[in-house]
């Protein structure tokens, strides 16, 4: 049974040498408990703002295999409800096999592609779905923008607020990424964060302004963006991923007065607050998927050996949609 561990917590970026490969014990499943072989991983920012302190779980510690959510096939059952073979998502760790409660797991229906669980119909879907629904409440002829744009979350915000009938503009890293936003997701204009005047392509690609942003970022992205807010402006605070991985945070300098005279709302979330709407997300999203208006982007890894280098990938920005490390074939 492989494992991935924290060999050492990071105090600037991340690199290879802060995890470790170990051959642990093959795990038991005890009374009411459950032996998961591991399939499929989700890689996500939040893997790293974990290694930096307790945010809405524990903090990671050196030691620890490091904590993912997984779908997994099970191997072994002493729960009632939960048979062998079953597929279900569960808290999981980076490793081959592990042992979940029976009632933590959750059962997942049979599905085509199972990837999709994680990515459209998954984490990534019903994070840009809850968030820009519930809280940046876009209109139909409203300017949306949104952060991290060709990545897995922002892809879907774009896509989703676009069939929603918004004017739709993304943030991204280089011309490459920018243009397949553009030409691949759909959006109508997708801005290039690592070329000098950041505030000038957002006034041209924003002439109404700016009515929702949905900030899968942070930093100065952020600051930037709260300057083209209309007033009564809605700020989704999902994520703020450049200050992750770095020594050196950057937090907005226009707040709070930016909020003040714009009458802005900012809100932050986390996915599961909205777990009671989940249903109602995955038929929007299937939906959409049938009609084409969402593209399913997914970008797999293969090999558990490769998590790390997939996670400091991830914050380089080198994927394209959902990060996801494929454990074993289901
Ligand atoms: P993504 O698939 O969006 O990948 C992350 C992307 O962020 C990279 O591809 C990179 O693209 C971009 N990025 C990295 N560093 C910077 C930087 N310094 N400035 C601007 N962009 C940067 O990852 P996730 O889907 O895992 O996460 C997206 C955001 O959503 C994160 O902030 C995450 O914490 C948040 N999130 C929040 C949830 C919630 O419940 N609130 C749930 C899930 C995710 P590029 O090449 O464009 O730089």
């Amino acid at each position: 049974n492989r494992q991935i561990q924290i060999a050492e917590l990071p105090t600037a970026e991340l690199t290879p040498d802060h995890f470790k490969l170990v051959e642990a014990d093959m795990p038991k499943a005890g009374d009411g408990e459950v032996l998961l072989k591991v399939i499929l991983m989700s890689i996500d920012a939040a893997n790293r703002s974990w290694m930096k302190g307790a945010t809405y779980r524990a903090a990671v510690q050196a030691g620890d295999p490091m904590p993912t959510y997984a779908i997994c096939e099970v191997v072994e059952s002493n729960s009632p409800k939960i048979s062998v073979g079953d597929i279900v998502a569960a808290e999981a760790t980076w490793s081959d096999y592990i042992v979940a409660k029976g009632h933590r797991v959750e059962k997942l229906p049979k599905v085509e592609t199972l990837s999709h669980l994680m990515s459209v119909y998954g984490i990534a879907g019903k994070t840009a779905y809850h968030g820009l629904m519930s809280i940046g409440n876009p209109v139909a002829g409203e300017t949306v923008l949104v952060s991290a744009a060709a990545g897995s979350v922002g892809g879907y915000v774009g896509q989703i607020a676009k069939a929603l009938g918004c004017r739709v503009v993304g943030i991204a890293g280089g011309p490459e990424k920018c243009k397949w936003v553009e030409d691949e997701m759909g959006f109508d204009a997708c801005i290039d964060y690592r070329e000098a005047g950041l505030s000038k392509a957002l006034a041209a690609a924003c002439p109404n302004g700016v009515d929702v942003y949905f900030d899968n970022v942070g930093g100065k992205i952020l600051e930037s963006s709260l300057n083209f807010m209309n007033e009564k402006g809605r700020v989704v605070c999902c994520g703020a991923i450049s200050q992750y991985d770095t020594d050196n945070p950057t937090g907005p300098r226009n707040l709070p007065g930016v909020i003040v005279v714009k009458r802005l709302k900012m809100e932050g979330f986390i996915v599961m607050d909205f777990a009671h709407n989940d249903a109602k997300c995955v038929r929007a999203m299937q939906h959409w998927v049938g009609t084409g208006q969402i593209k399913v982007t997914e970008d797999i890894v293969e090999g558990l050996e490769n998590a790390p280098q997939a996670l400091i990938g991830l914050l380089a920005g080198d994927n394209k949609g959902k990060r996801l490390v494929r454990v074993a074939a289901d």
